[in-house]
């Protein structure tokens, strides 16, 4: 739906940190999701001493850090441009690359990222810009998304197929920024996907379906996929690991690494439970969900289930989920 947004996006960055009540946030992009274990020393270090001990991982594989002190922020963009973590100052906001987190196709990723962060007319595309790479996250909304030579524009095949991927993207990137006027997302762009298809060269007829392939935790070939607790992940964990961070709250990382206080058991009673921030990170919260949800986590249930602390219900899952939503007097449950 065509939508005029009458202010610019507030999504958080590494270095425009959104003031929460418990303190700064910093959203830190990493395209791929993809951290060797220098990197995600550098994360976990931070984490411990700067923010609250905790590293969120979000819907995106991107990471937070919270809890940061008035001026904290410039020693984390210090820390994280020195890891190569904040490659770019201007464009560091619109890096969300979500890749589908089983396959080899960081090289790719990379090469996208790199090309984005190379234009500068491209430093103001919206924190909520999305690209994804792969089949398994082809469903995940993207604004462009690419499944092997497809190209994808808002989640959906544009019958197009490409002979230079990363050309590609950047192509429709710049496009969509041309005629995005104060949209977000290319789907809000009054006919942007028909626009950017015919400047690209026009549909084929072949259309394949967009698709989310969630990976479950366990054992894959010579890595684990462990999932991380509502999704944050103890900073003092993962020591010297490498990580890829997948769009689920989980993480794969080779076998044999130490995975203790995350779960690799899809039977796990933490698999398929969510939660917003709630208390004491948001001040809308009528409770602390996390540790509401903590508490009640081995009571038997089937599927999603997600804990919100106000009506607001953010961060709920697409599909099908059992949802609790604080009211200020308990929890409504929504079926
Ligand atoms: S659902 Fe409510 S309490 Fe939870 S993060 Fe959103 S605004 Fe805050």
């Amino acid at each position: 739906m065509p939508q005029d947004r009458e202010r610019p996006d507030a999504c958080p960055g590494a270095v425009d940190v959104h003031q929460a009540a418990d303190g700064g946030l910093a959203r830190i992009r990493v395209p791929g999701g993809t951290l060797s274990a220098a990197r995600t020393d550098v994360l976990r270090t931070a984490a411990l001493e700067l923010g609250d001990g905790w590293i969120e991982l979000t819907s995106r594989a991107n990471v937070q850090i919270r809890g940061l002190a008035p001026g904290a922020e410039h020693e984390l963009a210090a820390r994280l441009r020195d890891a190569g973590l904040l490659p770019s100052r201007t464009h560091e906001r619109m890096r969300n690359i979500i890749a589908a987190p089983l396959e080899d196709n960081q090289d790719l990723v990379d090469a996208i990222d790199g090309a984005l962060c190379g234009l500068p007319e491209l430093a103001d595309l919206p924190g909520r810009f999305l690209v994804t790479v792969g089949a398994a996250v082809s469903g995940l909304g993207g604004d462009i998304g690419l499944v092997g030579d497809a190209l994808f524009l808002a989640g959906r095949d544009s019958g197009l197929r490409v002979t230079d991927p990363v050309a590609a993207v950047v192509r429709a990137a710049r496009l969509f920024q041309e005629l995005r006027g104060t949209a977000w997302r290319l789907s809000e762009v009054d006919s942007g996907v028909r626009k950017i298809t015919a400047a690209l060269g026009g549909p084929g007829s072949e259309v394949l379906a967009a698709t989310v392939i969630p990976v479950a935790p366990g054992p894959v070939g010579d890595r684990v996929v462990a999932g991380v607790p509502l999704g944050r992940l103890d900073a003092r964990l993962l020591a010297g690991a490498p990580v890829r961070i997948t769009p689920w709250r989980s993480v794969v990382v080779p076998a044999g690494t130490d995975t203790s206080g995350l779960f690799t058991d899809p039977e796990s009673p933490w698999h398929g439970v969510s939660a917003c921030t709630g208390r004491p990170g948001c001040a809308k919260s009528l409770s602390d969900v996390r540790a509401d949800a903590a508490r009640w986590i081995g009571t038997p249930h089937a599927g999603r289930v997600h804990w919100s602390g106000c009506a607001r219900r953010c961060g709920r899952p697409a599909g099908d989920v059992v949802e609790f939503v604080a009211t200020g007097d308990g929890y409504e449950e929504i079926r």
